[in-house]
């Protein structure tokens, strides 16, 4: 068998996120086997959890820490004072950490705040480690226009996509006719919407199966989070919208599935738990050892699917609408769920009033008229922004 090579240098954007944490804890398992030099880190970045960021850097010893908030610098240096730790501040350093010399790049910020460092790691031809969907899902096209000439190697981190990179027989493609995307429904997945309207914040962040930050935990509430999965996967492997099925799962055992034209259906299973996929492409081309719980199928018994109600979950069509009106609208859908999340976890509009302002802010920005495509990521960043206008006026009104 061949073993990972833990001579890669990496550096992990988000490091004090979920998946942030759950890429370090891999790293400290395999530097307890293989000796404190597997995996040195380059560069571990964070927003404004600076004690954290603190803490994971006195024990993983990266060349650089940086914090997003520019007001936190002096904390962190002061924090980090004669450990021989570069500390740096603002969103400027953090694109200029995913610049620097690393073989791997866990891209683990969420939200479209992470576009530009991932698209600085990308740039640089190495192997990018993808979680931070939203950035495919608002700059699909030039994203994976830029990998392609740089040369970057994109590792799908999302449970789902992680799963069809494994079962996708790359070198078959034309054989392939669907590919099948689980989701587990989320917390709400049997609740009638009367109630739905009723959910406050810390009951839609309680996801049933898998332990995640805030705002993908709303997003799998409201389902939007399987709309910018299939957007996701549009991009990722070239599938056609109607060619990507999206399926309940509730126990989310099988991660996804490819069926080909034999009528061969090919799924990845695990547990629910990240570190078995984020290991998967930190050991990629090989595997690496990951603490998941073993699946015990005989005592869980049963395995049960159903198909997405899009009457209770709009969000699914939304997302499906976005691909077709095509150009910047997924740009425009991803921003206006970012605000109304946002705002959604702060308390200021309902649950149901999510999927109302994403549909409002698509259909008032689209008119009809269709969404010019994006050339630049500077024209990412204006659409953005006009979206998150457009659905603060649709909360205010
Ligand atoms: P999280 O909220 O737990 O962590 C986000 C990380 O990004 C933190 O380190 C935070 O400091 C940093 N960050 C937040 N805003 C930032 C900003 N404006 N600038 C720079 N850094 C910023 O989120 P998460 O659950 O770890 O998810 C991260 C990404 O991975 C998301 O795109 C999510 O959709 C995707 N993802 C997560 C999971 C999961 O299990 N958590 C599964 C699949 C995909
Ligand atoms: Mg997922």
């Amino acid at each position: 068998m061949q073993t990972a090579n833990t001579s890669k240098r990496i550096t992990v954007l988000g490091s004090t996120g979920s998946v942030g944490c759950s890429t370090l804890d891999l790293v400290a398992r395999a530097r307890e086997t293989e000796g404190e030099g597997a995996y040195p880190i380059e560069a571990l970045t964070a927003h404004s959890s600076v004690a954290d960021l603190i803490a994971q850097a006195k024990e993983f010893r990266p060349a650089l820490a940086v914090i997003g908030e520019g007001h936190l610098l002096e904390d962190l240096r002061a924090g980090l004072a004669g450990t021989g730790i570069e500390a740096a501040a603002g969103p400027t350093a953090i694109v200029e950490a995913a610049q620097r010399p690393s073989d791997w790049v866990m891209a683990a910020i969420v939200g479209a705040a992470g576009l530009r460092p991932t698209y600085a790691a990308i740039e640089r031809g190495v192997q990018v480690a993808l979680a931070n969907k939203e950035c495919l899902v608002c700059a699909g096209e030039l994203v994976m226009a830029k990998a392609k000439r740089a040369g970057a190697t994109l590792l799908p981190v999302d449970s789902e996509h992680n799963a069809i990179f494994q079962v996708l027989e790359a070198e078959n493609r034309e054989a392939v006719e669907k590919i099948i995307l689980t989701a587990s429904g989320g917390p709400f997945r049997t609740t009638s919407l009367d109630d739905m309207a009723r959910m406050t914040p810390a009951q839609a962040v309680a996801h049933p199966n898998w332990s995640m930050g805030p705002k993908i935990s709303v997003d799998s509430a409201t389902m939007m989070n399987k709309g910018l999965e299939v957007i996701e996967a549009h991009y990722l492997f070239g599938f056609a919208p109607e060619e990507i099925e999206v399926l309940i799962h509730p126990q989310s055992v099988i991660h996804s599935m490819v069926a080909y034209r034999d009528g061969s259906v090919l799924a990845q299973l695990g547990s629910p738990d990240m570190r078995t996929p984020i290991a998967h492409t930190l050991a990629w081309p090989h595997r690496m050892a990951a603490p998941a719980e073993r699946l015990d199928l005989a005592a869980m018994g049963q395995l049960s699917f159903e198909a997405p109600d899009e009457k209770r979950f709009p969000s699914l069509r939304l997302a499906r609408n976005s691909l077709q009106i095509g150009g910047g609208a997924p740009t425009i859908l991803n921003a206006a769920n970012e605000a109304a999340v946002t705002a959604f976890l702060g308390g200021q509009i309902g649950f149901l009033d999510i999927p109302r302002v994403v549909e409002g802010a698509l259909d008032r920005m689209n008119n009809g008229r269709g969404v010019a495509a994006l050339t630049a990521l500077d024209d990412v960043f204006a659409l953005d922004s006009q979206a998150r206008e457009q659905a603060m006026r649709l909360m205010s009104a």
